[in-house]
């Protein structure tokens, strides 16, 4: 028998209401080819299915430890034994060995407490679809629609095309929350498909781009550029990050980028960073340099808004 084309997916998010025009269904496909400091989806950017372990959730070795006993690999032991945030009682805690895990999801099956979970499914598009068509009714009562998101959705180019096809031929408003991040071969292809792109622009800087984001924004330039030569509609998305892109002289480039592309940006999003993505990172181990800063004042969020309104480009924050 043929293999069905899947995609892994880590999330669903029905009822979501910034990602796009109307209530909207998010998908969430993993893996991503940058690495954003700011990252508040950590479990997004591997392509492969990962063990999550939720402290906050986990009732502790003594009270539990199930997963222990149920790891054929051995990669569940005692950890340390902290205060539990709300409740302050000690809890023995377990650790895993990232090296030894295979995410197999035994230990998953045996904690009764979802303290611990796989993240990335996989769906094919008409199982998917199955879940989507659910929301139609709150799609067309608020024009909203299905909203593929991730990581980067045109990492998974084939599987992305196929789902916003199906969804298309459904009636579906869609909108693709991208990087910009990929060959313009599979933009294209998603074109015709695809009512809106929520288009993230980090930097106009093409080496503090690279410096930060391990990419520079040549492509993501490039690419804007193209959709907006072939009719594509953008809303543009600005993440505001403190001493990084929030300068005047960046925003103001940025401004000048989206007048560019004329009428294809519908408006320009600021999206003032926050920092609750930082207890994500602990879930999958991830123990690279994650930023925390402050987030911006709204003083800040409202003086970068009037920069861009100042320009005549419809601005909204979020
Ligand atoms: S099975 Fe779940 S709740 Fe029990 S110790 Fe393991 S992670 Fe914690
Ligand atoms: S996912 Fe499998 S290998 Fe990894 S800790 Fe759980 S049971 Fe062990």
């Amino acid at each position: 028998m043929e293999k069905q084309l899947t995609g892994k997916v880590y999330d669903i998010q029905g009822f979501s209401v910034q990602d796009g025009p109307g209530i909207r269904t998010t998908v969430f496909l993993k893996g991503c080819p940058l690495r954003c400091p700011w990252c508040h989806s950590p479990e997004s950017q591997q392509f492969h299915s990962q063990l999550s372990w939720m402290e906050m959730k986990c009732a502790g070795i003594d009270a539990c430890g199930k997963c222990i006993e149920a790891c054929p690999r051995g990669a569940i032991s005692e950890g340390k034994t902290k205060k539990h945030p709300t409740t302050q009682e000690n809890i023995k805690h377990i650790t895993i060995d990232r090296t030894l895990c295979d995410n197999c999801g035994a230990c998953t099956e045996v904690c009764s407490y979802k303290a611990l979970y796989i993240c990335g499914t996989d769906y094919t598009v008409e199982e998917l679809m199955e879940r989507l068509v659910k929301d139609i009714p709150f799609y067309e009562e608020s024009g909203g629609g299905v909203t593929v998101s991730g990581g980067e959705a045109l990492s998974q180019p084939e599987f992305t095309l196929q789902l916003l096809k199906a969804l298309k031929e459904r009636g579906i408003h869609t909108a693709l929350d991208t990087t910009g991040h990929a060959n313009f071969k599979f933009i294209e292809q998603v074109l015709p498909y695809t009512d809106l792109f929520l288009y993230d622009l980090k930097h106009m800087d093409n080496d503090q781009h690279k410096a930060v984001i391990e990419v520079g924004n040549k492509l993501i330039l490039e690419n804007a550029l193209k959709i907006a030569q072939a009719g594509g509609k953008m809303q543009i998305r600005i993440p505001v990050i403190p001493n990084y892109n929030d300068s005047e002289e960046n925003i103001k480039k940025t401004g000048e980028f989206c007048k560019e592309l004329g009428d294809a940006v519908t408006v320009v999003q600021l999206l003032p960073y926050h920092n609750l993505g930082v207890m994500k990172y602990q879930r999958i181990d991830d123990s690279k340099k994650v930023l925390e800063a402050p987030p911006p004042s709204e003083e800040k969020i409202a003086s970068l808004k009037k920069i861009l309104e100042d320009m005549g480009l419809p601005v909204t924050v979020h």
